[in-house]
């Protein structure tokens, strides 16, 4: 037995599912997870001594690989320094500096511990700022596990092929209303049939808790607009997105200005953080300065903003973001030459370095379609991949994502790794 099948048994026991999050536990693909020993740069190495290509890259954060020298000499220092002090402290500034900078519409800031802290202070904020209820979200959107968001949602909850959450009271649930994503013209009829309860619409600019899916030109623009003219606040979910499909997130890259807009993963360079931020008359409502109460006992914890300060200022290297996006757009092309030979089905795509692979003709627009797609070829192309040193996410409904430590020969060997692969699944 392999020390990871050792453990899993021992952890089934003690935490649900053997893990602490449930995509993690490897249920879509089958097989047992491994177990990590250490990770340095585009490698993680298992308690067995194997070592992967990794293209989870902790599900986000990690744009610099792991262990970078930069963050780790952050880490270091500010340890030093002591870890917590439930005082400021000059770096929750500098981040929020920094992150004013690079995406403009964050007015203010105010960091919190995850990107399901972050989505819930939205909404609450939204729904003090309008005197509304209503929220509309996107089919197969994932904007962290807070109540409201559990309806119809994307990443575990998609991989898991679960109803909505049992737990949430149906009275928050219906308050929470679902339109597929890409489609304009139903966010339009909901709006003409209950404009005036609609306090916010909440979607990830580009999805990628249900694989990756690109907006349509004109959606955003299309939302902006319903928005305003019913007097609903626009919420970009871009804890995955944010210094990831560009300096200044999708909303840079899409030229599109949010009213508020959530943030994690990256923004912590892997410790716990998250943050929202928008307009500063919103962001004034917030507790002390405003009656919409949100704290936090770690929140701008030292260390973590030590390390969401060391790995956003090496992504500001002149050419950064183009090396990344040109490396993504050479795995996503490759992989899809991979199945042309292999005869199989496939739809990528990419923004920056997150991307995303169905194995299904497309084109992919909407969760539905996502759907369509071959999750038994997945789950052995899956296997196959990872006994070739490649991991994948471990679900057909996850965006992938490519760090500054992936080099050009990693991704040429990927290639191959994920070909030979995909024969092999097809084989199967
Ligand atoms: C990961 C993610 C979240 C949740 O963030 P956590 O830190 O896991 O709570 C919310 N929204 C989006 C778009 C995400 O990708």
């Amino acid at each position: 037995m392999s020390r990871s099948a050792e453990l899993f048994d021992r952890a089934k026991a003690v935490l649900p599912g053997g893990v602490n999050s449930p995509v993690r536990a490897f249920r879509a693909v089958g097989g047992t997870p491994f177990f990590v020993d250490r990770a340095r740069g585009a490698c993680l190495t298992d308690v067995d001594g194997k070592t992967y290509l990794d293209y989870v890259c902790s599900w986000g954060p990690l744009i610099l690989g792991h262990a970078h020298p930069a963050v780790l000499d952050a880490i270091r220092g500010a340890a030093e320094r002591g870890w917590t002090y439930g005082a400021p402290c000059a770096a929750e500034v500098d981040l929020a500096e920094l992150v004013r900078r690079r995406m403009p519409a964050l007015e203010m800031v105010r960091f919190v511990n995850s990107g399901t802290e972050a989505t819930m202070a939205a909404v609450r904020i939204a729904r003090a700022a309008t005197r509304r209820d209503v929220i509309i979200k996107f089919e197969g959107c994932y904007h962290g596990h807070a109540d409201s968001f559990l309806v119809k949602a994307g990443s575990g909850v998609a991989t898991l092929g679960l109803p909505d959450s049992p737990g949430v009271p149906g009275a928050l649930a219906e308050l929470t209303l679902t339109v597929p994503f890409n489609d304009a013209a139903a966010v339009q009829e909901v709006f003409t049939r209950r404009g005036k309860e609609i306090a916010a619409v909440i979607v990830e600019p580009y999805v990628g808790n249900a694989g990756f899916i690109a907006p349509e030109p004109g959606f955003h623009e299309a939302l902006r607009a319903l928005c305003d003219r019913h007097g609903a606040l626009l919420i970009f979910d871009e804890v995955m997105t944010g210094f990831r499909v560009a300096p200044g997130g999708a909303q840079q890259r899409l030229g599109v200005r949010a009213d508020l807009t959530t943030l994690g993963k990256i923004i912590g360079g892997g410790l716990p953080v998250g943050a929202y931020g928008g307009r500063a008359d919103l962001m004034r409502l917030v507790a002390p300065e405003g009656p919409v109460y949100q704290a936090g006992t770690l929140s701008g914890n030292p260390v973590a903003m030590a390390a969401g300060l060391a790995t956003l200022r090496e992504t500001e290297r002149p050419g950064f973001y183009d090396v990344l996006e040109r490396r993504t757009a050479r795995l996503v092309a490759g992989i899809g030459d991979a199945a042309r030979r292999q005869g199989v089905a496939a739809t990528g795509g990419h923004a920056g370095s997150m991307w995303g692979v169905y194995l299904t003709a497309g084109p992919v627009r909407t969760f539905a379609q996502a759907k369509g797609s071959d999750t038994g070829l997945f789950a052995r192309w899956h296997c196959a991949a990872l006994a070739r040193g490649v991991f994948l996410a471990p679900s057909a409904f996850e965006a992938g994502f490519v760090s500054s430590a992936h080099t050009d020969a990693d991704i040429d060997f990927t290639i191959a790794q994920l070909d030979a692969a995909l024969g092999e699944a097809r084989a199967r």
